[in-house]
C-alpha cells in the first residue's frame, strides 16, 4: 500500500497529446474515480501507472519511489483492464488464483489459505459456483467478474480498474458498486478507477479526477 503520485505527467502518441502535464496524487487507501469520455486518456494514464506505457514527460512515485526505471512486474499494480484476458486454459479458480501462485510468492500462501481467499473473492462476486468451470463457459459479465477477481486477491501498491464492470447488466452493476467499495474499505488498497459514467463515479470515489483532452 502507498500512496501514488503523478507530477506533469505527460505522453504522445505523435502529434497527439493523450496526456498533458498531469499532476494528482491518490493518498494511500484512497478511492480515486478517473472519470471523462471515451478518448479523455483514462486508460493512457492507467497503463503509465502499471508501467505498461512510457512517459514523454513527468514523474510517477509510489510513496518515495520513481517508477521511472520500475518494470510493471515490479511494480506490484493488480489490474483489470476492460480487455480483460483470463487464461483460457485455466478454471475460474485458478484463474482467481493465479496472483497468489506467481514463483517467488507462492510460499507466502498455504494451499487452504489460497482456497479461503478465492472463495471468498468468489462469494462477493456472486461466481462461486462457477469455479470449476473454463472461461469460454461464461457470459462476459461472468467473464469480467473473474477478472475482477483476479485482482481483488492480491495485495497491491495499487488496484488498477478500468472500466471493469462496463460489461454488467445495470441491476448488478448497481450491486458491484457497493461491494467493490466494501473490498476496497475493507482491505485500505489505493484504488484508481476509470469511468465514463457520472453515476458510477458518485456512487464510489472519494475523489474524483475530471479528465478531458489528456
Ligand atoms: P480513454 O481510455 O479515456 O478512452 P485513451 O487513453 O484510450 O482514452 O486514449 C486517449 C487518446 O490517445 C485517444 O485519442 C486515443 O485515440 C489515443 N491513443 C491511445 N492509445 C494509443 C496508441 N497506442 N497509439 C496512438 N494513439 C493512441
Ligand atoms: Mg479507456
Amino acid at each position: 500500500m502507498a500512496e501514488v503520485k503523478l507530477e506533469n505527467v505527460t505522453k504522445r502518441y505523435g502529434d497527439l497529446e493523450a496526456v498533458s502535464k498531469m499532476t494528482w496524487t491518490a493518498n494511500q487507501g484512497e478511492f480515486i474515480v478517473l472519470f471523462g469520455p471515451s478518448g479523455a486518456g483514462k486508460t493512457t494514464t492507467m497503463e503509465m501507472i502499471a508501467g505498461l506505457e512510457s512517459l514523454d514527460e513527468g514523474e510517477i512515485f509510489f510513496g518515495e519511489k520513481a517508477m521511472g526505471e520500475v518494470d510493471t512486474a515490479d511494480r506490484n499494480v493488480a489490474m483489470a483492464f476492460e480487455n480483460y484476458a483470463l487464461y483460457p486454459h485455466m478454471s475460474v479458480f485458478d484463474n482467481i488464483a493465479f496472483p497468489m501462485k506467481i514463483p517467488g510468492r507462492s510460499d507466502n500462501y498455504s494451499k487452504q489459505e489460497v482456497k479461503k481467499r478465492v472463495e471468498e473473492i468468489a462469494t462477493v462476486l456472486q461466481i462461486e459456483m462457477l469455479l470449476d468451470r473454463k472461461p469460454q463457459q461464461l457470459s462476459g459479465g461472468q467473464r469480467q467478474r473473474v477478472a475482477l477477481g483476479r485482482c481483488l486477491i492480491r495485495e497491491p501498491v495499487v488496484c488498477l480498474l478500468d472500466e471493469p464492470i462496463a460489461h454488467l447488466d445495470a441491476k448488478l452493476r448497481h450491486r458491484m458498486y457497493a461491494e467493490l467499495k466494501r473490498i476496497q474499505r475493507e482491505r485500505g488498497t489505493t484504488t484508481i478507477y476509470a469511468t465514463p459514467a457520472q453515476t458510477e463515479a458518485m456512487a464510489m470515489a472519494d475523489r474524483v479526477v475530471v479528465l478531458f483532452d489528456g
